[in-house]
């Protein structure tokens, strides 16, 4: 189901609840419906893709696995798979699913053997035997969870729904344009898709993109309360407008490429973390100054910005000056590597703190 419908309906609610005891506002109901329409959000809820990332939250604790046929063995597959997010690293679009009777072709086709980060180090992984066990769990498990796990899940998520439509959809072009502005970014009329799932694994954030590399974002609104719901789908969406502009300039790119020109190898941890952190700050920053002006960092409530505190402890200072108008941007990116770059010479084991890919 395309949450454009659910949309729509939490809008009548909405309107319902709000109207004044004479006329249905109408009008003003299609007003809203059509800025959500335009905007450069596509929030979508889609049962399926809730039980790919339920089984996959299962997986990812030791708590106990409900009794539902297939359960057992669908955990078992997502545990071998190593994350939500390696299927789409195979290619394999799960948002392109409505019903697990579809998927058995797309998840047989993966590769028979990939390399993974498996229990702590590169090593390959039978990932068409996990894929195709995970897709049998799933086909025997649908039924069951629509019947007794979806009706709560769809609640709950139609609920988060709710807080994304009158909170942050009406502030939705301000905070597009603010992070688009300030990430030196194109502008985009790529309209971000945005699933919300009931569970999801930590951290709770996920970006895929398939060979077109238009970015599909996942959000577990168990992972993201309150404002940080808002935050997390504006991270998300940094993500897929990277992938919009990937190869064209903008701030994360150049950050990127200043690294690399300086010699810091691909693989490098600050290869990622130095722009992603960039995109943590300008999300949590947008919220607070558009959305909710009590808004905190998910890096400092979840503990992000802890796994890479010399990044964290250089950037915030300076991305801040930038966005409050008191440097220009390309003095807080200037800033920024020479910051890097001097404490990787100082101490060059301090920067490469352990940082599991959150929201890749
Ligand atoms: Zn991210």
């Amino acid at each position: 189901m395309r949450f454009t419908l659910t949309v729509s309906r939490v809008l009548l609610i909405i309107a319902l609840l709000c109207r004044p005891s004479s006329a249905l506002p109408q009008a003003r109901l299609k007003t809203q419906a059509e800025k959500t329409s335009q905007g450069h959000l596509d929030v979508r809820v889609n049962a399926f893709v809730d039980l790919y990332f339920f089984v996959f939250k299962l997986a990812s604790d030791s708590g106990k696995i409900p009794d539902i046929e297939g359960l057992a063995e669908g955990v078992d597959a997502a545990r071998g798979l190593f994350g939500a997010q390696t299927l789409a690293r195979l290619d394999v679009d799960i948002s392109q699913f409505e019903r697990s009777a579809d998927i058995l072709p797309a998840f047989s086709r993966v590769s028979e053997t990939t390399r993974l980060i498996a229990n702590g180090k590169v090593q390959p992984v039978q990932t068409r035997e996990k894929a195709i066990q995970l897709a049998r769990a799933l086909m025997l498990i649908e039924k069951p969870f629509r019947e007794k796990i979806w009706p709560q899940h769809k609640t709950a998520i139609e609920q988060a729904a709710v807080r994304v439509t009158t909170k942050l959809i009406p502030k939705e072009r301000e905070c597009f344009a603010y992070i688009t502005k300030n990430l030196g970014m194109e502008d985009t009329d790529y309209k971000v898709p945005v699933y919300l799932v009931a569970e999801s694994p930590a951290p709770g954030g996920f970006t895929n993109w398939q060979g077109d590399r238009h970015g599909v974002c996942f959000v577990g609104i168990d992972n993201n309360k309150g404002s940080q719901l808002f935050e997390t789908v504006l991270h998300e969406s940094i993500h897929a407008l990277d992938l919009e502009t990937k190869g064209k300039e903008n701030v994360l790119e150049d950050i990127r490429n200043r690294l690399k020109k300086a010699g810091v190898a691909e693989r490098d941890p600050d290869m990622r973390n130095v722009a992603h952190t960039i995109m943590f700050i300008q999300a949590a920053e947008t919220v607070r100054r558009f959305v909710d002006p009590t808004h905190k960092h998910y890096g400092d409530v979840a503990g992000y910005y802890a796994k890479v505190p010399v990044v964290a402890k250089i950037e915030l200072p300076i991305w801040i000056a930038y966005l409050d108008g008191k440097i220009s941007r390309e003095a807080a990116i200037s800033q920024i590597i020479e910051g890097i770059l001097k404490t990787r010479k100082e101490t060059s084991s301090s920067v490469k703190t352990i940082t599991p890919a959150r929201r890749a």
